[in-house]
């Protein structure tokens, strides 16, 4: 049985003694933000860990590239350096264009939050990423595809996964838990019966990358008026400098319009675009990636969270805040949730103590976003019905301190005790109702 030869930027990580190299505590499936931070934290807190990617890292994830102060605090938290120096481009706040007018909220004042966000290529977040988790003494195995969960024939319970690579072919590997990070698709959830939720919000984004003078914008710019027809669709446009002469240009919808299913997004791109003004640049011929899409699952519209020995992180549990469409964040924090969780429960001295500490996940998940995303999903439902979208943006944007709420509210960015708006939005995700 042969290890995967560590590359140059990787760390030589090996089983522990006596283990075979296809065995460990935890195996995590896919080395995004979740998995990376679960297998990060996991390895911190001393258990042996799998992490398995399809795919080699520098690689391409299609996003947007923005990262609002509650990802900047869950980098930190792993110990990433996130100065200006290091290659990161910060931004004061958001820009929002709506109904004729054009406001800059600054990210708020908060001791919970650092007062800034981030702007950075995911092929190399999600690098860095990996890099910290092995760092940290997780097991990456890059290009290795996870094909389908090892059960137990008499429980059903996962006990491992197959997978297949170019230099192993087909093989499987073993591990007490098993964590789902891959992605919006979660094949492996599929495959155990976990299926996405109908009730649940979904968005569809699609993105690229133009030369222009706006490289370097210090503001996260966000557009509310894209129309199909006389109608405002229910999502918004962005702009986000990267600093190094691009930005990343994009936009999404949500499920909850009649357009959803029947949209063209690049046509739509291309229809919002050319209203920009000409010197910024958002052409054809500046346009320097192809334009490409992908589904954001929202507000957990995959659940159980835990089942039969598998875990969903990121993605996978459909962690992306439904207000904003930011899963970064989400898919870092939720791995730590999970990680904490898994270390305590594999301190158990007996399966069924183990399985009691396991059960708590899905809880924890619930109390950290469950009644946020009961507003999420109401807000959700209510702007993709005709008319109210353009009503409270006409309304909202004549209004700068209602749209500094909005902001908090919206991104997620409050103190526990802060001031009279931070306790109305921790207030609306206390009296909403749990999702079921
Ligand atoms: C167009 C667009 C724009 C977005 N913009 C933003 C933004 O600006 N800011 C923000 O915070 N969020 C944004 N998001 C959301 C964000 O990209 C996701 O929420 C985030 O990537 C979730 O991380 P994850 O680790 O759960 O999943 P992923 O990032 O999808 O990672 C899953 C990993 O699993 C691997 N994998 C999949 N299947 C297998 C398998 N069978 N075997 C092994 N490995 C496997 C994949 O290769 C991948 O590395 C955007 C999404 C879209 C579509």
């Amino acid at each position: 049985m042969t290890e995967h030869a560590p590359s140059s930027t990787q760390t030589s990580n090996g089983p522990r003694a006596g283990r075979p190299a296809d065995e460990a505590d935890v195996i995590v499936v896919g080395a995004g933000p979740a998995g990376s931070t679960t297998a990060y934290y996991l390895a911190q807190a001393g258990l042996d860990v799998l992490l398995l990617e399809k795919s080699t890292f520098p690689r391409e994830k299609v996003c947007g590239d923005g990262l609002t102060p509650r990802g900047v605090k869950a980098l930190v938290a792993m110990g990433i350096s996130v100065s200006e120096q290091d290659g990161w481009v910060r931004n004061k706040g958001l820009r929002v264009i709506g109904a004729g007018k054009r406001l800059e909220l600054p990210w708020p004042e908060l001791s919970s939050y650092p007062g800034y966000g981030l702007v950075r290529p995911r092929t190399d977040l999600d690098q860095m990423l990996a890099r910290r988790a092995q760092q940290a003494g997780a097991r990456l195995f890059e290009g290795v595809t996870v094909t389908g969960p090892v059960l137990d024939d008499r429980t059903g319970r996962i006990t491992g996964v197959t997978a297949k690579s170019a230099a192993d072919g087909e093989r499987s590997y073993r591990g007490r838990i098993i964590v789902a990070a891959d992605g919006n698709s979660s094949r492996l959830s599929v495959a155990m019966g976990l299926r996405k939720r109908d009730d649940r919000p979904l968005g569809v984004a699609v993105r690229t990358y133009y030369q222009t003078p706006r490289h370097d914008d210090d503001y996260l710019e966000s557009w509310l008026d894209l129309w199909d027809s006389d109608r405002l669709l229910p999502g918004y446009g962005w702009i986000f400098g990267m600093g190094d002469g691009t930005s990343n240009v994009g936009l999404g919808l949500l499920n909850t319009s009649a357009a959803f299913g029947h949209t063209d997004y690049h046509a739509l791109l291309r229809k919002w675009l050319a209203g920009m003004p000409a010197e910024w640049g958002f052409t054809e011929e500046n346009r320097t990636e192809p334009i490409r899409g992908a589904a954001l699952p929202m507000g957990f519209n995959r659940t159980p969270h835990y089942y039969q020995g598998l875990l969903l992180v990121g993605d996978a549990g459909g962690m992306v805040n439904p207000f904003n469409g930011e899963g970064i964040a989400y898919a870092m924090e939720s791995g730590e949730i999970l990680a904490r969780t898994i270390a305590q429960a594999l301190a158990r001295a007996r399966q069924a103590e183990t399985e009691r500490v396991l059960a708590g996940y899905p809880r924890a998940l619930s109390d950290a976003y469950g009644g946020y995303y009961t507003v999420g999903r109401m807000f959700v439902k209510a702007i993709g019905r005709p008319g109210l979208m353009r009503f409270a943006t006409k309304h909202a944007m004549s209004r700068p301190a209602l749209m500094a709420f909005a902001l908090k509210l919206l991104a997620n960015l409050t103190d526990p005790r802060g001031d009279a708006s931070d306790r109305l939005v921790n207030g609306l995700s206390r009296l909403a109702p749990n999702p079921k």
